[in-house]
């Protein structure tokens, strides 16, 4: 979410030369008070609004692909004929506008009707959905299958106190106190009851019976389904260590979650941070900027080298220390009491609140005593189908076979889930396509954003080309000679081209 900004470019009612298009071509301009993306592709002309529907990213910045649309921020996908957003993250379509060409002059005129959606052929015959889970695949799931035509019933089960929301803010801005509460729902309360989705929430399912097709929640009530959608998503991790189960130790997964280390971090001054890990570091920025002295520990000697490599792992620890984060890397916990860490060297760091970033773990237990076939994650096929009929699994709780490898992969990140749901929905409503998206995230350290797209577990020594200190640079992931993965920093065009790449 960011604030609307200055309307700029050429006054695109007025006209512009036909010129200034070629094929294949895209350019910004406004009308009144609103920026326009113009592209003409196949000799035919678009308009649609110049702002990606999630974040306000700049489209005119993005990359054409077909008649598609990517932002270049978070890779939504929009289709440049009907405005409609064809992949998450972005979710609500873009406007269109009606424009023509005339004696050498391009003019968009009159707004355009929005998308309308095709009656859905449901040929599995699914008329009741159940999605377990109502975060970033849950609720992409659901959206779709109202949006695509779904009449049968759409039931969402969630042990989260709130409705669906944004989950990566919970790290970022809004625990920086930056972003306001009401930017958080992905939609506001009442859309559910809206399109018909039956929402429960605080609703742990604790059961799921494959023969009967049910699932029931802790107090026993069941839910009868047709096909049913798992996304029950990862929960922080808790090392065994001394003083770790104590109530001043914090996890960071839910609103809730970020709105108790809030708390907390109001009535203290000094915050110890066990990880230097994405949530780790992240939570070390946003405490940072309310003021707090925040020292990050970990066993490893340079942060998120195990995922990005070792350039960017020191560039990054450089941003925070220039943030006044301390770190103290290289060793183990000892324990945690009386407001102090000891690390295993006998160190001793005094702390109002501990928050630890170590991992998560998936959620699968429902799953694995229904006898689902699990390793590491719920075990789906490239359809994301899980191992019993009309049983689908997406998000951070899915492993499932990467097209770009044919290993099975886990994947832990917002946009990607979000793909994942979004694409149960178009196979439980008939669609056969297999899921091909590479992954994609991104993560924000002091004010500079890296994204990722790709995969890569292990990887050779990662090339750097370009200046991470100057924010141009892009580090790329091989594996015996096959990109499997490039981060970027500054360089937003080249991590869209290169998913293009990845996904052919
Ligand atoms: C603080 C934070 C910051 C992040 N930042 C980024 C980022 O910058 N970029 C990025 O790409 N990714 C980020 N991620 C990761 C991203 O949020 C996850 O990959 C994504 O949310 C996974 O979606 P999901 O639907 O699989 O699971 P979740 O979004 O976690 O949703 C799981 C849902 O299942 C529910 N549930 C679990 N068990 C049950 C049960 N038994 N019964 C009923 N409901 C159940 C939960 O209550 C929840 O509603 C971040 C994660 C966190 C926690």
């Amino acid at each position: 979410m960011t604030e609307p900004q200055e309307v700029t470019g050429p006054d695109l009612f007025a006209g512009v030369p036909a010129s200034d298009l070629p094929e294949s071509g895209k350019l910004v301009g406004r009308v009144g008070d609103e920026e326009v993306l113009v592209a003409r592709i196949g000799g035919a002309l678009f308009a649609v609004g110049a702002h990606c529907t999630h974040y306000q990213g700049p489209l005119g910045e993005g990359l054409i692909v077909g008649d598609t649309v990517r932002c270049p921020w978070h890779h939504a996908r929009f289709c440049l004929r009907t405005g409609e957003a064809l992949a998450a993250p972005a979710i609500d379509p873009l406007k269109r506008w009606s424009v023509r060409e005339a004696d050498g002059v391009i003019r968009v005129e009159t707004e355009a009707s929005t998308a309308s959606t095709r009656a859905p052929e449901v040929r599995g015959g699914a008329r009741r959905v159940v999605i377990v889970g109502g975060g970033a695949a849950g609720f992409a799931a659901a959206e779709m299958l109202r949006r695509k035509g779904f009449d049968g019933s759409v039931t969402m089960l969630s042990s989260d106190f709130d409705a669906p929301y944004d989950r990566p803010n919970c790290s970022k801005d809004y625990l920086a106190g930056e972003a306001p509460a009401e930017w958080m729902p992905l939609r506001a309360g009442d859309w559910y009851a809206d399109n018909d989705i039956d929402l429960r929430l605080d609703a742990e399912v604790s059961a799921l019976d494959l023969a009967e097709r049910t699932v029931s929640l802790k107090d026993g009530q069941p839910f009868g389904y047709d096909a049913l959608l798992i996304a029950t998503g990862a929960e922080p991790v808790r090392l065994p260590i001394e003083g770790f189960a104590r109530p001043d130790v914090y996890v960071l997964r839910t609103l809730q979650d970020a709105d108790a280390i809030v708390a907390a971090a109001g009535r203290g001054r000094r915050v110890a941070v066990v990880g230097a890990s994405f949530i780790g570091l992240e939570v070390a920025a946003a405490l940072r900027s309310r003021g707090l002295e925040v020292h990050v520990a970990a066993p490893e000697a340079v942060p998120l080298a195990r995922v990005m490599g070792e350039d960017i792992g020191q560039w990054v620890r450089g941003l925070h220390e220039k943030a006044g984060v301390v770190f103290h890397l290289g060793q183990g916990v000892r324990r945690w009491g009386d407001a102090k860490l000891t690390l295993d060297d006998g160190e001793i760091i005094e702390a109002d609140l501990l928050v630890l970033g170590v991992g998560v773990r998936p959620r699968t237990q429902v799953a694995e005593a229904a006898g689902l076939k699990i390793d590491r994650g719920i075990l789906v096929d490239e359809r994301l189908q899980a191992s019993a009929p009309g049983v689908y699994a997406a998000g951070d709780v899915a492993r499932y076979p990467d097209p770009h490898t044919g290993a099975a992969i886990r994947v832990e990140h917002w946009v990607h889930a979000e793909r994942q749901g979004q694409h149960v929905a178009r196979t439980i409503l008939g669609d056969e396509a297999p899921f091909t998206d590479p992954p994609f995230f991104w993560s924000a350290h002091q004010d500079v954003s890296i994204r990722y797209v790709g995969h890569a577990e292990t990887f050779d020594r990662p090339t750097v080309d370009g200046s991470l200190e100057r924010q141009d640079a892009e580090v790329r992931f091989l594996r015996a000679g096959r990109l499997d993965a490039l981060a970027t920093v500054g360089r937003d065009l080249r991590s869209l081209e290169t998913g293009v790449e990845l996904e052919r």
